[in-house]
Formats: C-alpha cells, structure tokens, sequence
C-alpha cells in the first residue's frame, strides 16, 4: 500500500493549506510508491515563520549551544545508521538508483555527513585581529538565520544532508524543500528530527514544486540566504530571484567533467575508474565523467577494455541487487537523453553502443536507457558541450598535456574531473591547469566529507563538504574593543 506524509512545520506534521496532494511514482514502473503534501506560497510563509521564530529564540543558535547541536546531529547519524535498510530502499523505489549504491553509499554517507559536523560545530571560532595601541579587535563567526535548501532529485538524501548538517552545526534554522519526485527520505529526516526532539521550527520540510514552492521560499523576504543544488537553468532562476532581496546564494550546479586517461596510466584501474565515472546513478550525477579523453598511443586498447566492461553492465529494476544501471527519474529525462544521441548521430558521431533503451519487456514501463558510448564527434558538438544527466558520453583522443588541457577546458562548466596517470608529476600539473572545482588523480568521483566541493565557471558558487562548507552557514562580525 502507498505511504502517505504531511509536512514537517514548527514541529508538526501538517497538510497543505489547499489540503491539495501529489503522487510520487517509483520511475522503474511507474507504480505508486506515496501520497505527498503539495505545498504552496501560503505554506512555506507558514514554515519560514516557523524557521525565523525557532532563529530568534536564540536558543538554538547561540554558541554556547554548539554542544547541544552536535548532540542532535550524532543522533541523526545513528539513526541513520541503523536504518539504512529501509531508508536505501526508499531512496531506490522513489528515484530508480540501484539499491547497491543507496545502501552502500547514499545512507551511510549521508550519516558521516552529521557525524562530521557534530565534531565541527563546538570548532566555529573567529580569529584575533593583529593587535594595535589600546586595541582589542576580533572577529566572530555567527550563524546566518533562516536557510531556504533546494535540492535535486538524483542523491536526495545525501546532498539534504551536505546542507542541513552544516547549517544546524552552525545554528542556523532551516526551511528545506526536496525534489517533486524524491521528497521521501529527506521527509523521513525530518522524523528523525522529530523522534530525538529537535526544537520547533529548527527543521522545516516543504514538499512541491520548484515553479511554486520553490520560487515563494527563494523570494520570502525572512529567508536570509538559499542553498541550492539543482541545474544551471534554475541557479540562474534562483540567483535572478535572490537578486531582488540581496539574498546570499550557495549554488551547487550543472556539469560535463572531463576524464583525462594518459597513455602512462594504469590500465585496469583507468577503465574501472572511467566506468564507475559515467555509468554510476545511470549516468544521472553532476560529476559524471561524460567526455572521456585519452591518448592516441593507448587508444585501441582503451576503447577494446572499455566496451567489453561497458557491455556487461546490467541495466535492471532498482531493487535488483545485481542492477548496476537502475531507471532514468522521469519521462521527461528520458526524451533528453534521446534528443541528445540523436543529435549527436546527427552531428556525425559514431555509436559504439547503447544509443536505445533496453529490450527486456520487464523494464518496458520505466525510463531505463542503455549505456551508450559514442565516438568521432567534434569536441564542440552538443552531445561534448551540454549536460545530459544520462547515460551518454563520449570517447575522444588527444596527443599530450597541451591538448588534454585544451579540450578539458573547452566547457562552460568546471565542477570535476579526472586524469589518468603513474607519473604523479604530471598529474599536480594538470590538476594546477584545469578550471575545475574539484580534480581527481588515478579516482573518480570520490567525494569526502572532509574535503570542500563545489564548482568553478557555470557550475556554481560557494563550497559544500568540508570546513568550507560549514563557514558558508556562517557570517563575520567583526569587534572592535577601544581598551
Ligand atoms: P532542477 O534544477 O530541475 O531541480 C532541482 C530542484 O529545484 C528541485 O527541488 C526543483 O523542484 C527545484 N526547482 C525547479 N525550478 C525551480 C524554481 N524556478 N525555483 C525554485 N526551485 C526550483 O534539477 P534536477 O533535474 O532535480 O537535478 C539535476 C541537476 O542537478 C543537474 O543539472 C545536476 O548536475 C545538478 N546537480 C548538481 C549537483 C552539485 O553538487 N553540483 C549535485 C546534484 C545534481
């Protein structure tokens, strides 16, 4: 039977003021998985009022209090934890992710994320001044106040939790808005907050759509800043509307990361890691390594390795425990993906698999598609340029460093990428020279905790992860002492 969530305001589960509701349907199979609130303008002024009361209380935002939020937040991660079983499968049912990767991945992550910020939050310290004549000046590190969080559809969970962790440890109060399609466990965070007895009104959970919900949190006059994470498209909505009220933004975006394989590299490893990069999430992640470039002497031998792993892929329903490519979120993603591989056989590329959706009649009522590679396309054709949050990328060669970094930069985007190499050397000096938020050597895709993310060029501003992303909940105040 359906679940069916209100939604978290001041403490409470409510309905929407409309009493109106919307359906999220598992992508795999179009079957219903739950009945959500469908919020309106009415209903997020009500959570942000809820979110400034809980701010003005002082409460809970006071620095004497870190202690106390650690506290909440090494609850959540327990909790988290323990219930990564259900919380992964939810995940999978609502956004088609293999279960593999939400329960190994996404949950435990997400958790490691509180964890983390728990030990941080009693740390936010400001600095000393250099000392001057009968002078005390110092600088101190204060919450912002009410956080408006918008987050995407394709970690839900996780990139909730790269927000909501950070700005708790940092007392801020928050008004969090998932995606339309996965509100599910960013609801289910939210009872947790409510199991541990978090204050009123610390945690607000909104659940409806962007044109709507979305746009009335982002221009509520009492939300002080809005974190965002979601596509280039509506960042730049987001920043126009933030624009109006002066609002601090955090906008984590769009990518197309290049993945750079040397002919020095090591093999194995290079076409595991080049894998894992494009395919992971079915290709639906803004860090997927989507424009492959590797070098002319090792290119038969790359290309022959890779096909033959790509080919055993299993594409399969989200709670296979052997799927290792679940479904597309949506219709609407899947007509993208398509557009993109016609285009891009329009634009003379050539196929060397994938390019349809599956077969198989039991995956005929999801939105799954084929991993699909693609060859010989111009470095500047669509399908190398443009975002396509699916399972495309293409494979191009280069000859040396100079190239590598010419075609790697060829891009609007700049949140990461990778490079392929045993001479170390080599790699410091491209990961100096590309214009990328984060750069991995002989990795793809590893994201800690511990270290700051977040894009150069179109692909955002402001970090998330690390203590960079804690001091982005933060303000400078500044204390002049005439002694
Ligand atoms: P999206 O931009 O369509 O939606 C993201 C969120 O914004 C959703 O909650 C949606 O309801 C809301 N939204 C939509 N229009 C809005 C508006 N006008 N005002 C306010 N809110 C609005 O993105 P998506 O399709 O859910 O996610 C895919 C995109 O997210 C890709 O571009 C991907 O690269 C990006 N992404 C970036 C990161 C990162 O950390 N840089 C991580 C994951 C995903």
């Amino acid at each position: 039977m359906a679940l069916v969530y209100d939604m978290f305001i001041d403490g409470q589960w409510v309905h929407s003021v409309s009493e109106e509701t919307m359906e999220v349907r598992c992508p795999a199979d179009q079957s219903l998985v739950a009945t959500v609130a469908k919020a309106n303008s009415d209903d997020v002024d009500v959570a942000v009022q809820a979110a400034r009361k809980a701010f003005d209380k002082d409460e809970w935002s006071s620095y004497l209090n870190a202690p106390i939020r650690a506290d909440y937040l090494r609850k959540i991660a327990t909790i988290l934890h323990e219930e990564v079983d259900r919380l992964a499968e939810l995940e999978s049912l609502s956004s088609g992710k293999p279960i593999m990767e939400t329960s190994m991945i996404d949950i435990h992550l997400a958790a490691d994320c509180f964890s983390y910020y728990a030990d941080l939050a009693s740390h936010i310290g400001g600095r000393q001044v250099p000392l001057a004549q009968q002078v005390l000046d110092f600088t101190l590190r204060e919450p912002i106040g009410v956080i408006g969080m918008i987050v995407p559809f394709n970690f839900p969970l996780l990139l909730a939790s790269f927000k909501v962790a950070p700005a708790l440890a940092a007392g801020n109060t928050i008004v969090l808005k998932p995606s339309e399609y996965t509100p599910l466990t960013v609801l289910e965070l939210a009872h947790i907050c409510n199991r541990i007895g978090i204050p009123d009104g610390v945690l607000n959970v909104i659940t409806g759509f962007g044109k709507d919900a979305g746009e009335a949190l982002v221009q509520h006059t009492e939300v002080d800043k809005v974190s965002f994470t979601g596509s280039t498209a509506t960042g730049q909505r987001i920043m126009e509307l933030c624009a109006k009220t002066l609002k601090k933004v955090t906008l984590e975006l769009g990518g197309k990361g290049p993945n750079i394989v040397f002919a020095d590299c090591n093999l194995d490893q290079a076409v595991s890691g080049v894998m894992t990069g494009a395919f992971m999430n079915q290709g639906e992640v803004c860090i997927a390594g989507t424009r492959v470039y590797v070098e002319r002497p090792i290119w038969d031998q790359f290309v022959s390795q890779f096909l033959t792993r790509v080919k055993k892929l299993k594409v399969g329903h989200p709670l296979s425990w052997d799927t290792n490519m679940g479904s597309l979120i949506s219709q609407q993603q899947l007509d993208k993906v398509e557009y993109f591989v016609s285009r891009g056989i329009a634009q003379g590329g050539h196929l060397l698999c994938g390019g349809k959706r599956p077969t198989d009649p039991e995956l005929a009522a999801g939105f799954f598609y084929e991993p699909t590679v693609f060859i010989d396309v111009p470095a500047d054709a669509d399908i190398c340029q443009e975002e396509i949050f699916g399972p495309v990328i293409v494979i191009l060669p280069f000859s040396g460093e100079a190239e590598a970094v010419a075609l790697a930069n060829q891009s609007k985007y700049g949140l990461a990428g990778g490079v392929w190499t045993q001479d170390i050397k080599k790699g410091l000096r491209m990961a100096r020279r590309l214009q990328l938020g984060t750069v991995w050597i002989n990795n793809y895709s590893m994201l800690r905790v511990e270290a700051p993310f977040g894009g150069y060029k179109q692909s955002g501003m402001g970090r998330e992860l690390g203590i960079e992303g804690l001091l982005d909940y933060t303000q400078v105040k500044n204390v002049y002492v005439e002694l």
